[in-house]
């Protein structure tokens, strides 16, 4: 078991800049996820802690020690890959052990920890397949079984999921999530796919162009993005500039392209303009008595089983709204909704 710490690390493929002076500490048996678009340089990030590449700046510290020149196989770092890359040649079992041996441990240690793997990840009667002879999922338990095996300090994913099904993909993240929780052992796992990164992380980091934009729990990442991208990024918002124009009962009124906001937050008259922004789910329709009224069109209506997804025309513009599948609504519709001032968070 180990904390982690990259301290201002760049590194650079010739001269594009992968990653760009980045920071993160991550404490003894945390699960914290690399989230972010394709070529963000999650992957990067990845490689240069398991040792495979090594950054151009900045140091990292695995268990508190400068682990920067430290050889990719003596930092006892495991990782699984999206395409599990086991030997074809080799059986389950044989996959599982070659990791042991690499570390050249007794013969009888080597079968304690492979049994306790396989029975870690349920891979009993299938331990003299070939990988071949597997499913997607089982392939990708084998692969989290040689890494457990070793019993590293950290354990990196890449992005482990993504060649499974929908369903699949569902099972084996909840089997992670399970069995890091077990072992706490610290764990950095990356992905592009926001759902899978609330649903398993402690912690997200998000990343943009090679440097992170926010890192939180998954709720304040959700609920408190810190800017746009990460408010765009991780599922839908609504995001609008408003110009402060009063204070009322401890809220801040927004002069904005789709009429006047309340939120509550400290008074912000004669600041410059802010952006604002909130999730579909905190839209209801509008009832005497509420606040912050937004009327509008509904341009499309989307039965989605669990709710109804609005996307709504208002002054031009776009607002998508979410409600239970008991909410009746039609396309060409006009419609009035309100927002809960609590709901409506500024940017930046
Ligand atoms: P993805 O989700 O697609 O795997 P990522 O966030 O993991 O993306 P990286 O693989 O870390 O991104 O790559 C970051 C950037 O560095 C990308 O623009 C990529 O094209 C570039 N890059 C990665 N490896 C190399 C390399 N060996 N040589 C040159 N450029 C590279």
């Amino acid at each position: 078991m180990a904390d982690l710490q990259l301290v201002n690390m760049t590194k650079r493929y010739d001269d594009f800049v992968a990653v760009d002076d980045v920071s993160l500490a991550i404490e003894d048996g945390e699960f914290v996820t690399l989230l972010g678009p394709s070529g963000c340089g999650k992957t990067t990030i990845l490689r240069t802690i398991a040792g495979f590449l090594r950054p151009d700046a900045g140091a990292l510290y695995i268990g508190g020690r400068l682990a920067t020149d430290i050889p990719a196989n003596k930092r006892r770092t495991a990782m699984c890959f999206q395409s599990y890359a086991l030997f074809p040649h080799m059986s389950v079992r044989e996959n599982i052990r070659f990791g042991l041996r690499m570390q050249k441990l007794p013969a009888d240690e080597q079968e304690r920890r492979l049994s306790e793997a396989v029975d870690m990840v349920g891979l009993h009667g299938l331990e003299s397949r070939r990988p071949a002879q597997l499913s997607g999922g089982q392939q990708q338990r084998v692969s989290l079984a040689r890494a457990v095996a070793t019993h590293p300090d950290i354990l990196l994913f890449d992005e482990p999921l993504s060649n499974l099904d929908a369903k699949l993909r569902e099972h084996v993240r909840v089997e992670i999530k399970e069995l890091q929780r077990r072992l706490r052992t610290t764990s950095l796992y990356v992905t592009h796919d926001q759902a899978e990164a609330l649903m398993i992380s402690d912690r997200i980091v998000v990343m943009n162009a090679g440097r992170i934009e926010q890192i939180g729990d998954p709720e304040t990442i959700y609920r408190r993005p810190s800017n746009s991208f990460v408010a765009d990024f991780i599922g839908v918002a609504n995001v609008i500039e408003g110009q402060p124009v009063a204070s009322e009962n401890g809220a801040t009124v927004l002069e904005t392209e789709i009429g006047r906001l309340s939120l509550s937050a400290a008074d912000r008259v004669g600041a410059d303009a802010v952006l604002v922004s909130w999730r579909p789910e905190e839209m209801v329709i509008f009832r005497d008595g509420m606040e912050n009224r937004i009327d509008g069109v509904v341009r499309q209506s989307i039965f989605m089983g669990n709710l109804l997804d609005l996307f709504i025309e208002v002054k031009g513009r776009t607002i998508r709204a979410q409600m239970t599948g008991e909410a009746r609504v039609t396309a060409g519709e006009p419609i009035a909704l309100s927002v809960p001032r609590d709901r409506i968070h500024p940017l930046g």
